[in-house]
């Protein structure tokens, strides 16, 4: 068998994951100089701006030691957030190893810590490397402290460099080679071959990438998805080397990508073991979990015009990201516009982001929901997201909402504030685990609807920006959810009702009522603003009429400026829905539906 190495780098964020991953592609003469533009691996703009990854990537590197033996070493990426923990376990299982970067200026972070848990999970080797070292403020022995104490890894094997300047980069492709292990597997078994991702190619289709665990896979080969059911025969295989690099095979071991005849992501399952149809592997990859949308939000255009054009960016996303879903949704109060399913938070704002960047369309986006399970009285059950759906109260006999554990990171001085913060979120239980002399981690059973609402940004805040937090779903548990609508001039605006467990719905309820208040203009006449379940109100705000025409404040008989008024104020009518007889500027739904 070739001398391959299977490895990810591990990093917070900003502590040069990307930097690094750059500079090996550049040692290994994975580019030319000209080819070379910073931090290759994260291809979209968004990543690179947030400096998240967000769909991870692959590359094959040549690398030849100073005594003369050939290597291939795969690097491959991981996502760095809590929304695509799924992507990073696929990713870790395609590897032997991992390089865990500590930035020698600020030391071990809470990042860094829970992706260790989850590369010893999955029995990966790891290296340590301290960066940027060519800081003034780099200390190395605090990082190699950190590494001893902190991560429980061998200080003296950490590898000093810096990425930025290319220091240490040879030590650090040579640690790979000597520490890290050679990927077993027998190239004559029956086919296993994990995708750990995907991605559309406007001329080839969907392209696979895959480690091969077992057998070897050639161009012609019928492969059959184990957990889809589906078949697919083969039309080339090869590297991953800054452009795809065909070769007649891949076997036990080896890392790259597979072109197929796939027309869609949509089509797959990442994570899915591929096998040979005609030659099967007795089970698939152990520990397979299909992509679990567990946040709903529907999205309109801004501009009601902007519906086809809203189609067409949700087709060709999803084309590229097989956990994206939609379905066609429509709103009294903002048209035509799609109810979407998204892994998290996150992936929801990368979503939106690109279809507002990429496509240009201005969107509308209703209260993120999580999905809730429902009994009838009459012994039926349906599942809810979305409030338009939700049944007449008095059938239902009970209600029940995903629970997660969330694994909350944290210095010890936040310990107080983070568990009230968990409480006030209805959690259930919070548990303490002392990690090192300044990390604990929090662990609270509580529903995942609490963390869509307010949660993150506030335990940013209240940790000054040290809290990690990491959540698991575990089950199902009995509720009490009631849908909330809001009226605005005694009608309901149906983009704005919610689902909410009944002690928050007050709460909540005069948040949305006071910012409606704040953003519509006002009118002729009062209008009431109010919150209520099935015709009981429970929060309630008025916009006074105004006392004087605009225009009356212009003395004499200035007719050009009193036009120019009136046009102004047509012109902001044009962003405005009409809502029965009051007008709701489109700001006014997009302040009122923050989360943050
Ligand atoms: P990532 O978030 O882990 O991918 O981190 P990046 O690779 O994007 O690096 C974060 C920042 O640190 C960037 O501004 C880099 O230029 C900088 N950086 C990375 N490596 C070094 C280094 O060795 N020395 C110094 N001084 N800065 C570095
Ligand atoms: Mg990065």
């Amino acid at each position: 068998m070739k001398h391959i190495r299977n490895f990810c780098i591990i990093a917070h964020i900003d502590h040069g994951k990307s930097t690094l991953a750059d500079r090996l592609i550049q040692t290994c003469g994975g580019v030319t100089q000209r080819e070379l533009h910073e931090q290759m691996l994260d291809s979209m703009d968004i990543e690179r701006e947030r400096g998240i990854t967000i769909k991870s990537n692959s590359i094959t590197l040549d690398y030849r030691t100073p005594d003369g033996e050939d290597y291939l070493l795969n690097l491959i990426d991981t996502p760095g957030h809590v929304d695509f923990s799924h992507e990073v376990r696929r990713s870790l299982m395609a590897c032997e190893g991992a390089l865990i970067v500590v930035d020698a200026s600020q030391g071990v972070e809470a990042q860094t810590v829970a992706n260790l848990y989850l590369a010893l999970e999955h029995d990966l080797t790891l290296l340590p490397v301290i960066n940027k070292i060519d800081l003034p403020a780099a200390d190395i022995e605090r990082a190699q402290e950190a590494i001893d104490e902190e991560l429980g890894l061998d200080p003296f094997e950490a590898i000093p460099i810096s990425a930025k300047n290319g220091i240490g980069i040879e030590d650090v492709l040579q640690g790979i080679v000597e520490k890290l292990p050679e990927p077993k597997g027998d190239p004559d078994a029956p086919l296993k071959a994990l995708v750990f991702d995907a991605n559309f190619d406007k001329f080839r289709g969907v392209i696979l990438q895959c480690r091969i665990m077992e057998g070897t896979l050639k161009p012609r080969d019928t492969i059959h998805f184990m957990h889809a059911g589906r078949d697919f025969t083969v039309d080339e295989v090869g590297f991953n080397q800054m452009k795809l690099n065909p070769k007649p095979q891949l076997s036990a071991g080896e890392v790259g990508y597979i072109v197929a005849g796939v027309k869609s992501v949509q089509d797959i399952e990442i994570g899915d073991t591929i096998t040979l149809l005609n030659r099967q592997a007795a089970e698939p990859i152990p520990g397979y979990q299909p992509a679990r949308q567990v946040v709903f939000s529907s999205i309109y255009p801004m501009d009601t015009g902007d519906y086809v054009e809203l189609t067409k960016a949700l087709e060709k996303l999803a084309i590229n990201d097989a956990a994206l879903t939609f379905d066609k949704d429509s709103s009294a109060a903002l048209g035509f516009g799609f109810r979407c399913g998204f892994l998290g938070l996150l992936h929801l704002d990368v979503i939106q982001e690109r279809i507002q960047r990429e496509f240009d369309i201005g969107l509308v986006i209703s209260a993120p929901s999580v999905k809730y399970n429902i009994t009838l009285r009459d012994g039926s059950t349906l599942e809810v997201d979305n409030p338009s759906y939700w049944p007449d109260p008095t059938s239902i006999e009970s209600v029940s909402e995903p629970y997660i554990k969330a694994s909350i990171l944290t210095p010890e001085t936040y310990v107080g504030p983070v568990m009230e913060l968990c409480r006030e979120h209805r959690s259930e239980s919070q548990t303490m685990n002392y990690l090192s002399a300044n990390r604990i981690e929090v662990t609270s059973v509580m529903p995942l609807g609490e963390v869509l609402f307010d949660f993150y940004g506030k335990l940013k805040m209240i940790t000054r920006g040290y809290g990690s937090f990491d959540y698991e779903p575990i089950e199902y548990r009995t509720t009490d959810i009631v849908k909330v609508d809001i009226l605005v001039n005694k009608e309901p605006v149906d983009t704005l009702s919610y689902l909410v467990h009944r002690e928050k719905a007050r709460t909540r309820a005069l948040h949305y009522c006071e910012q409606l208040a704040k953003e519509i203009p006002r009118h002729q006449f009062k209008i009431p603003v109010q919150g209520a379940i099935g015709g009981e109100v429970i929060a309630r705000t008025t916009i006074a009429p105004f006392r004087k025409d605009v225009t009356e404040k212009l003395y004499g008989g200035d007719v050009t400026r009193k036009k120019k008024l009136l046009e102004k104020q047509k012109k902001g009518k044009a962003k405005m829905k009409q809502f029965g007889s009051v007008n709701i500027p489109q700001k006014a739904f997009i302040s009122v539906l923050r989360t943050d």
